[in-house]
């Protein structure tokens, strides 16, 4: 029996996390006027999704996803265009670098192409940010994590680090892994449930980004599109990142070191960057106006323990169960790793959320 405190919030439907699923719950709920109420561990919304931005709030480039591929992903289309949110061509145009022998002099050649592959402008944040503006007051509670689930009579009783709430509906967008790994589940769920939970590898949790940012994009006047393809390091591949029209000027790089390395030598990283890219694109990559590097194996509300201790894999379709309510129809399972199409990817995320907000308002009609 789960003693009810006397502060405990009463809530409808809790939403646990805040990233691109959890606030696309949120807003479809809302809008058919149902009170919610997200609980997020960090500072801030948009989990994976995170922009740089320069001292005045403009975007500069993303740390976490960067591209949508619109004619294949119609629901990334819908939601973009709900908000007037424009998207543009990854720029590809001219020779890439291949930065394959640690001892000699890169070379050109040509990368492959993605049919369709796309950039959101300012971002997927843009489309996070609109819909966490138009959320109602007070739905957001940042700092505060899901810590343990129980059930008691009709609703569940949720144990996180700002207090005691009874809610109605739950809804976990926190990666599958780490939901099995940091949060105590008692009752609430099927041992084989959490073991196919553990089993869903979290897409993009053990990577490092770094986006590097530059007065103007002077590698495409020599032709070069911005990928470099390399096996010598410390990025093993990147690309052009500018604007639609090559403002602001960035290259991002996904860093090919294990975690383990990065962290160890993480004050040697930025210098190790800059070099590579003056190797790759001579004299004029010396001075960046900006480097930021994200490293997300380090952020634990993200990368579970499982995921740094095996290979990263790309989701695959999980067993549709885990798109099933549970706990007698007052949990859902929500992340980008659950959904049915896309999985792990920003898509993914728009369908989960979608899906886990119809769920409810079935279940809220019946
Ligand atoms: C480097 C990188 C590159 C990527 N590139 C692409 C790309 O180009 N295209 C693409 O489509 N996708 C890409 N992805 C994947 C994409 O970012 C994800 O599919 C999407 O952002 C997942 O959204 P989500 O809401 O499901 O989960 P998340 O964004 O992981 O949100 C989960 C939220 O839950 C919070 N949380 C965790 N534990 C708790 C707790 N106990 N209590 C409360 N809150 C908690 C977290 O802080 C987080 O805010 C990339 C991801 C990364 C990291």
């Amino acid at each position: 029996m789960t003693v009810t405190d006397p502060k405990t919030r009463r809530i409808q439907i809790t939403i646990v996390g805040a990233g691109l699923a959890g606030l696309t719950t949120a807003y479809l709920l809302q809008k058919a006027g149902l009170d919610t109420l997200i609980i997020e561990a960090s500072d801030r919304i948009g989990g994976r999704i995170h922009s740089v931005r320069d001292a005045e709030n403009n975007f500069l480039g993303d740390l976490g996803p960067t591209w949508v591929w619109p004619p294949y992903q119609p629901l990334a289309t819908k939601w973009l265009q709900r908000f007037s949110i424009e998207v543009y061509p990854q720029h590809e145009e001219g020779r890439a670098v291949h930065d394959i022998d640690p001892n000699g002099e890169p070379t050109h050649g040509f990368a492959p192409r993605q049919e369709g592959i796309s950039r959101i402008l300012g971002g997927p944040q843009a489309l996070v940010d609109c819909l966490g503006s138009a959320l109602k007051p007070k739905t957001l509670e940042l700092n505060s994590s899901l810590l343990a689930v129980s059930q008691s009579d009709k609703r569940l009783t949720l144990r996180t680090s700002q207090g005691q709430i009874s809610t109605q509906y739950l809804v976990v967008t926190i990666p599958m892994r780490l939901a099995a790994e940091t949060v105590e589940w008692g009752d609430c769920l099927d041992p084989n449930l959490i073991q196919l939970m553990s089993a869903a590898p979290t897409w993009m949790a053990t990577q490092a980004k770094a986006t590097i940012v530059y007065e103007r994009p002077f590698w495409r006047d020599k032709g070069l599109s911005g990928q470099i393809m390399s096996r010598v390091g410390p990025m093993a591949e990147a690309h052009d990142h500018c604007g639609p029209n090559g403002f602001p000027a960035a290259i991002f790089g996904f860093i090919g070191l294990p975690a383990d390395t990065r962290e160890k030598h993480r004050d040697l990283l930025e210098e190790a960057i800059v070099d590579q890219l003056v190797r790759c694109f001579g004299p004029k990559a010396t001075k960046p106006t900006s480097i930021s590097i994200e490293d997300w194996a380090l952020n634990s509300n993200i990368c579970s323990k499982l995921d740094l201790a095996t290979p990263p894999a790309h989701p695959q379709l999980l067993p549709g169960i885990i798109r099933e309510s549970h706990c007698d129809g007052k949990l859902f399972f929500a992340s980008a790793e659950t959904a049915a199409r896309s999985p792990g990817l920003i898509e993914g995320a728009l369908d989960a959320g979608s899906r886990a907000a119809t769920q409810i308002l079935e279940l809220d009609d019946g």
